[in-house]
């Protein structure tokens, strides 16, 4: 494949030449996309073809009862709207439980699974963070939580975007669900399913998820896995502290109008777009993000503050 950027643009770090990249957008459909999102599905995009690589898309419908029906084709139509077409066959989390218990049963095999009986309210007054109280009580039962022994702390990595980033030892150490006590598998165990199952080489997405990728590092290394390279892009926030997402309501991205959102999106991500793109198709604004892509010149913290106004418009404010 030729390259498009003359050459400035090598693998990530750490990734031996040569290798094929497989990026990943997997959004939630609890809600239709918001300007948050479409930063994180541009990030992600770029920076797959910014390296030759694939870009898939894999919907979490796990936790079902967030799930809003229709949202799933809300966000596809709008990812295309936007000019991101993604590689082969749609992901879809609602479909695989059996390979996730498939899992769940191994590591239960390896004595590495519990029940727990504990209340968020219990755990809360400990300070939120389960204390390991149910490890070795051999509780049984329906309805009560998984929890997996953790074998593989991850008490720090790098981040290609954030650098060194240190975890709460406590935090790394404790023995996480896997499996909600209303029978619903977690994020966190089905993220590493799917990222391996999909063959993820790089994930780029939004810096909410910094902390919990340490334990899908260390979860990687349990299932006998090498862990993709990580990249954390700063957050759109509503109000400085707030992050914009579904649950707050973040207005939907336009679907009719795409250009005004993409460029400010852009610019978000730490572009400086010419000119003459407010006047250019949603490719061409794509098929330039991706020629002038440096992941060292994305921005890196939080410096700008999204606004909409009654029009659905997203703003830039800055801090
Ligand atoms: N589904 C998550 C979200 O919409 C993203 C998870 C991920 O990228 O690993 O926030
Ligand atoms: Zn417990």
């Amino acid at each position: 494949m030729t390259r498009l950027d003359g050459g400035n643009i090598g693998q990530p770090e750490g990734v031996p030449s040569g290798e094929q990249y497989i990026g990943r957008f997997a959004p939630s459909p609890s809600g239709p996309l918001h300007f948050g999102s479409l930063v994180a599905a541009l990030g992600s995009y770029l920076d797959a073809h910014a390296h030759q690589g694939q870009w898939l898309v894999r919907i979490e419908d796990i936790d079902t009862p967030r799930v809003r029906e229709g949202a799933d084709s809300d966000i596809l139509r709008t990812l295309e709207a936007y000019g991101l077409h993604w590689h082969g066959d749609i992901m879809w989390q609602s479909q695989r439980l059996e390979r996730y218990q498939e899992v769940t049963s191994e590591l239960s095999k390896q004595g590495l699974i519990y029940h727990c009986q504990c209340t968020r309210k219990q755990i809360k007054a400990l300070g939120g963070v389960y204390n390991g109280h149910c490890r070795d009580l051999g509780l049984q039962g329906q309805d009560l939580a998984l929890r997996l022994r953790q074998q593989h702390p991850v008490f720090s990595y790098q981040d290609r975007l954030q650098g060194h980033v240190d975890i709460d030892p406590i935090e790394a150490q404790e023995d996480y669900i896997i499996k909600r006590r209303d029978g619903l598998f977690a994020y966190q165990l089905v993220v590493v399913i799917d990222d391996i199952d999909q063959g993820i080489t790089d994930i780029v997405r939004g810096a909410d998820l910094l902390i919990p990728t340490a334990r899908q590092i260390g979860l990687f290394e349990q299932l006998a896995h090498r862990a993709p390279r990580y990249l954390h892009l700063p957050l759109a926030v509503a109000s400085p502290g707030f992050k914009l997402s579904k649950q707050n309501y973040a207005p939907a991205i336009d679907q009719t109008n795409p250009q005004p959102a993409l460029l400010d999106a852009l610019r978000f991500l730490g572009f400086q777009p010419d000119k003459e793109l407010s006047q250019a198709t949603v490719e061409e604004v794509i098929t330039w993000g991706i020629q002038h892509y440096r992941s060292e010149a994305l921005t890196q913290a939080l410096e700008v503050q999204v606004s909409q106004d009654s029009n659905g418009q997203t703003e830039l404010l800055t801090l």
